[in-house]
C-alpha cells in the first residue's frame, strides 16, 4: 500500500524472545484515530491485557509519531508513548518534544514501536541500519542519560535520535522518566521504570527514507502561509529569546540572559525552548532553563547549587516534581518522628544542596530510605500508616498534581488545566488541559476567538460562554470547556504538532484538518478530526476503566479546599468540593459520557 504522511509500518519487538517483526500499519487505525497519540492509544487498547502489572514483561512500551512528524510543518516533532505506568497504575500517554527522534524513527520506516518482554541482559534497540537490531547495552548500563546518549552517538554517528533512560529507570524508581536526545523529558509516572524493567536502556533511530505527502501543492501553500504567520508574529523574537521563561519567569530575565549560552530546538521548530546555560562555570542542558531552577521553588537559595541538583536529577532521569514531593513527605514524617532519624540520615532538607544531593542518589539507586522514596507517595503512606496522612501533599492517582495554591506551580485559579489534573485518565498533568484559562482572569470577551481556533462549535460555545453571541459573555463553564482542551490536545498530539502555548497559538482547527488531508490524503473536513480525537480520548478513558479506574478516582484532593484554597477563575472566591463535582458532571455530559460514572460508550469494533 502507498502511504503519504505515514511510514507505513509498526515494529513489534519481543525482548524476551529477542524477536523483531515489522508489520504493515493498519489503514483503519489512521483513519479512525489520526495517528501519533491517537494511534498509540489504539495500540494500547489492543496490546495491553487488562490487569497487566506495570513492571511485568507483558506491559508494552508503545512509541509513536504522527503523520506530520518528519515533514517541514513547523514544530511537528512530537513523540508519544503509552504504557501502564507504575506510579499512577493508569495506562497513560507520555509526550515529548521529539527533537530528532520521531522524524528519524519514521525515516527508518516505522510510525510506531510496540516493545514487550524482558531481555535477560541490558540491551538497546538499534534502528539505524538496514534492519532493526537488539544490541548489548552492558557498557551503557549505569550511565546517566547524557553519557549514554553521547556514547550511542559516538558509536552510531550523528545525527540520530535517542530515547533513553538513566539510573532511576534502570532501578525502576516509580517516577523514572525517559529522555529524548538527552533534552526532552518523557513520561511522568514512570515510563522510564517500565523501560528499565525490560532491561531496555535506549532506542536509537536514523533513517533516510523521508516522508511523502499526498497533495504537494496544498501542503506547500499551507506550510508557507504558516511560516509567514509565525515570522510576522510581533512577539516572535521575545519567545525565541526567552522560551518558557517568558510565561513562567522563575528567575529574572537579566539573570537568564547572562546564563544563556544558546537555545536549541526540535527539528522544524522555529522558536525552540531547549537551553544550554552556564552558571558560575557550570554548563547545563535542559528541556527548558526553567526546569533547572525548580529547586529554588523548594527553598534552595544558591542558583548554582539548584542547577547542579537538577542536572543530577536529569542525569538519573527522575521526575523532579515527584522526587521533591516524595522526599519532602519523607522529610516531614522524619521531623514528626513517624520515620526514625536513623533512617532519615542525613536529615532531609529541601533547602540544602548537600542533603538533596545525597537523597537524590539514594533514591535513584534505591538505597536505604531512598528505596521507599523511590516508590512514591502511596508507598510511603502505606508503610507509615494513617498517622502519616496529615503530612501528605496533594495527591491524585498516587502522584502530585503540580499546579495548585501550595504546589510547585502556585496557580490558585481553577481553570481547565487545574481541573484537568483530576480528569486526565493518565493521572495529574496540566499538559492536556490547555485553554485560554492558562492566563489568569482574562476578560471573557477574548475567549470566543481562542475557542473557535481550538474548534469549539457554536452550540458548545452557548453552553461554555452564555451571552457570547451578544458579545457580552456572562459566565464560563470550566467543565464543559475542558472537553475541548482534551480534544485540541489530542488533535495536535495525533498529528505530531507541539502543544506548547508558543507553538499551538499559530494553529487552528481548520488548518489542522487541511494539513492532515494534504499530507495523508485521508479526508478530514468539518467535524472529522474532532470526532476522531474524541474517539481516541474516550478510548483512553475506556482502557483505564478496564483497569478499575472510575468516578472514585476523579475526586479532587481535600487539601485543594484548605487554606490557601483554589479559587473560582472568574470571581476569585474559594471553590467548594460541590462546585468541582458539578464541573466533573458537566465535563462528562459534554463528552457524551455517562454523567454519573463518566463511562464512554464502547467503540464499535
Ligand atoms: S516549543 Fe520546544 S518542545 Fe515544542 S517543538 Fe519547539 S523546541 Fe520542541
Amino acid at each position: 500500500m502507498d502511504w503519504n504522511g505515514f511510514a507505513g509500518n509498526v515494529l513489534y519487538v519481543d525482548l524476551s524472545a529477542g524477536e523483531l517483526e515489522s508489520r504493515p500499519l493498519s489503514r483503519d487505525l489512521c483513519e479512525q484515530y489520526i495517528g501519533g497519540l491517537g494511534g498509540c492509544i489504539r495500540l494500547a487498547y489492543e496490546n495491553i491485557t487488562p490487569g497487566t502489572e506495570p513492571l511485568a514483561p507483558e506491559n508494552p512500551v508503545i512509541i509513536g509519531a504522527g503523520p506530520l512528524v518528519g515533514t517541514s510543518v513547523p514544530a511537528s516533532s512530537r513523540v508519544y508513548g503509552m504504557t501502564r505506568l507504575p506510579q499512577s497504575r493508569s495506562v497513560g500517554w507520555c509526550g515529548a518534544g521529539g527533537v530528532n527522534f520521531g522524524a528519524f524513527m519514521k525515516y527508518a520506516g516505522f510510525d510506531f514501536l510496540v516493545i514487550t518482554g524482558k531481555s535477560d541482559r541490558p540491551v538497546y534497540l538499534d534502528i539505524t541500519g538496514d534492519a532493526p537490531v537488539i544490541r548489548d547495552a552492558g557498557s551503557l548500563w549505569g550511565m546517566g542519560v547524557e553519557d549514554a546518549c553521547r556514547a550511542l552517538w559516538e558509536k552510531h554517528g550523528r545525527p540520530a535520535g535517542v530515547l533513553g533512560i538513566g539510573q532511576a529507570g534502570e532501578n525502576q524508581a516509580a517516577y523514572a522518566m525517559a529522555f529524548v536526545d538527552r533534552l526532552s523529558t518523557m513520561g511522568r509516572g514512570g515510563f522510564g521504570a517500565v523501560m528499565g524493567a525490560k532491561n531496555l536502556k535506549a532506542v536509537i533511530a536514523r533513517g533516510m527514507n523521508g516522508i511523502t505527502v499526498a497533495d504537494r501543492k496544498a501542503y506547500k501553500k499551507l506550510t508557507k502561509d504558516l511560516f509567514e504567520n509565525i515570522r510576522n508574529y510581533p512577539y516572535l523574537k521575545e519567545w525565541q529569546d526567552l522560551g518558557l521563561m517568558k510565561s513562567l519567569p522563575i528567575i529574572s530575565k537579566e539573570e537568564y540572559s547572562e546564563a544563556k549560552v544558546r537555545r536549541m530546538a526540535c527539528v522544524s521548530c522555529p522558536i525552540g525552548d531547549k537551553d544550554i546555560i552556564r552558571v558560575s562555570g557550570l554548563i547545563a542542558t535542559s528541556s527548558s532553563a526553567m526546569n533547572l531552577y525548580v529547586p529554588t521553588i523548594f527553598g534552595m537559595k544558591d542558583h548554582k547549587e539548584a542547577v547542579t541538583l537538577m542536572t543530577m536529577l536529569d542525569g538519573f532521569a527522575m521526575d523532579m516534581f515527584e522526587f521533591f514531593a516524595a522526599v519532602g513527605f519523607a522529610g516531614d514524617l522524619a521531623v514528626a518522628g513517624i520515620i526514625s532519624s536513623d533512617e532519615a540520615t542525613p536529615p532531609i532538607d529541601l533547602t540544602k544542596f548537600e542533603s538533596m544531593k545525597i537523597w537524590a542518589e539514594k533514591t535513584a539507586y534505591r538505597q536505604g530510605l531512598g528505596d521507599l522514596i523511590a516508590r512514591g507517595l502511596d508507598a510511603i503512606l502505606e508503610r507509615c500508616g494513617p498517622e502519616a496522612a496529615p503530612y501528605l501533599p496533594y495527591k491524585v492517582k498516587g502522584m502530585m498534581p503540580y499546579a495548585g495554591p501550595k504546589a510547585p506551580l502556585p496557580w490558585n485559579l481553577f481553570g481547565t488545566m487545574e481541573l484537568g489534573q483530576i480528569l486526565d485518565p493518565r493521572g495529574p498533568h496540566v499538559g492536556s488541559g490547555g485553554s485560554p484559562t492558562y492566563f489568569a482572569q482574562r476578560p471573557l470577551e477574548v475567549f470566543p476567538k481562542h475557542l473557535k481556533r481550538m474548534g469549539v462549535p457554536d452550540d458548545a460555545l452557548d453552553r461554555i460562554l452564555p451571552g457570547w453571541r451578544e458579545g457580552a459573555p456572562t459566565d464560563l463553564n470550566i467543565g464543559r470547556l475542558l472537553k475541548y482542551s482534551h480534544r485540541w490536545f489530542t488533535i495536535l498530539g495525533s498529528l505530531g504538532v507541539c502543544a506548547r502555548a508558543q507553538i499551538n497559538r499559530f494553529y487552528n482547527y481548520d488548518l489542522c484538518s487541511d494539513l492532515y488531508q494534504a499530507v495523508t490524503g485521508i479526508p478530514a473536513q468539518g467535524s472529522d478530526l474532532g470526532d476522531r480525537a474524541d474517539a481516541a480520548w474516550a478510548l483512553l478513558k475506556i482502557i483505564n476503566m478496564r483497569e478499575g479506574f472510575g468516578r472514585k478516582d476523579e475526586e479532587p484532593p481535600a487539601k485543594w479546599f484548605e487554606e490557601p484554597p483554589f479559587c473560582n477563575y472568574l470571581t476569585g472566591k474559594p471553590i467548594t468540593p460541590g462546585e468541582v463535582g458539578v464541573m466533573i458532571r458537566e465535563y462528562y455530559a459534554e463528552q457524551g459520557w455517562n454523567p454519573e460514572t463518566g463511562a464512554p460508550a464502547m467503540p464499535a469494533d
